[in-house]
């Protein structure tokens, strides 16, 4: 059957060329230009950090923040196991070793007492992860993190353009990273971004973006000429990336507006069987602002939630699982976990379903998907 409602098209604003054809026309194409200064003073406008840092992905955001951190060996960091892959491996980089932390059923997200529980002498780094544009509990995390004396990474992937106490989600911890991935809000492709909210972190960060050079120094006329001062990498995109990435930020509330229009016609036309307690979703914190990055339902089964996936794919409407808990699969077998040990992450993973997302879903198509859902829910 063809595909009535994709799960994501990836945002469109209609008019990244300008900026793409003034990078074809200019002189500079290697990063680091005056697109990715443009885009990286708008971030840092629009959440109100001291620096921030385009990279290629949020991936390698997350790496710089571990480099950045001078995380060694024998560290250990702690971080849900319901989260995407890279907010465990990008650590791993450097020796660390993850300890996975269960999460709270009604938000998907770190279950701030197992992460105390889980606390070891070893513990260096806290990585909490925004789950579908909601923040976790960052106060209380970062009680934890000064308590025990912890860094903390903000894996704000998903939750650009969200708050919590009127906060903007990735500036509560010292680093914080964002991506611009092609399924997130808003993209470029494939691209992300490092936050640094501790100013004393700020040198440091500049000479590992810079490849491990002093050539933000030189720019400066700090210097006259650049040089090798760190172990750093390559981190920057391209300026035809920063380009279309640009134009996107620049169009980021029509993003989170649009998603907001279809959230809010899930909520509306499944409020019935919300209240017949047949699915229910995602908790936010009461102050709080949600970029609608994703919206879900969590089924009581595993079965419920099969029958209800097959259900929407015979009508040609993609709806997904989620993440595949990284304490049970191959590398977090490996390292010695076993998949009882989590028992809300595995429980939650099996019973969780994502609707389909995005910002130019049409309200009519909204009404199929939760036409179909009331279809399925009449027929059991
Ligand atoms: C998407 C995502 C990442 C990885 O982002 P890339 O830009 O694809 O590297 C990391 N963490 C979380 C929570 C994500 O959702």
């Amino acid at each position: 059957m063809a595909t009535a409602v994709p799960f994501n098209v990836p945002f469109r604003t209609g008019s990244e060329h300008r900026y793409v054809q003034q990078v074809l026309e200019g002189r500079g194409y290697g990063g680091d230009g005056p697109f990715a200064r443009r885009c990286q003073n708008l971030l840092q406008e629009l959440i109100g950090a001291p620096r921030v840092y385009l990279t290629t992905s949020c991936t390698a955001a997350l790496e710089m923040a571990g480099m950045l951190l001078d995380l060694q060996p024998g560290d250990e960091f702690l971080v849900p196991s319901y989260t995407f892959v890279a907010s465990a491996s990008a650590f791993m980089r450097c020796g660390a070793k993850p300890v996975f932390v269960d999460i709270d059923e009604s938000t998907m997200m770190m279950d701030l007492n197992d992460l105390r529980a889980k606390i070891t002498p070893r513990c260096r780094l806290i990585v909490p992860v925004h789950y579908g544009g909601v923040g976790c509990d960052m106060e209380g995390v970062m009680a934890i993190a000064r308590e025990f004396g912890l860094q903390v990474v903000e894996d704000a992937a998903q939750a650009f353009d969200a708050t919590v106490n009127g906060r903007p989600l990735g500036t509560f911890a010292p680093l914080g990273t964002l991506s611009f991935h092609e399924t997130k809000n808003l993209h470029c492709g494939l691209g992300g971004a490092l936050i640094v909210n501790d100013p004393n972190l700020i040198d440091r960060a500049d000479a590992l973006w810079q490849r491990g050079t002093d050539r933000t120094r030189m720019l400066r006329g700090a210097v006259d000429k650049y040089t090798w001062v760190t172990v750093g990498s390559s981190f920057y995109p391209t300026e035809f990336q920063a380009a279309f990435l640009l134009d996107q930020l620049e169009h980021v509330h029509q993003s989170t507006r649009e998603r907001g229009r279809v959230t809010d016609i899930y909520r509306r036309e499944l409020a019935p069987l919300f209240e017949q307690g047949r699915f229910v979703t995602q908790v936010a914190p009461p102050v709080s602002t949600t970029n609608h990055h994703c919206f879900y339902l969590l089924l009581p089964t595993e079965a419920e939630r099969e029958s209800l996936r097959r259900w929407l794919q015979g009508q040609g409407i993609s709806a997904y699982t989620h993440y595949v808990p990284l304490h049970s699969s191959p590398v977090g077998l490996g390292l010695g976990n076993r998949a009882e040990d989590l028992p809300v992450t595995e429980s939650a993973a099996n019973r969780l379903l994502r609707l389909p997302m995005y910002a130019s879903l049409a309200s009519v198509d909204v009404l199929t998907v939760t036409d179909a859902i009331a279809g399925w829910a009449a027929e059991r």
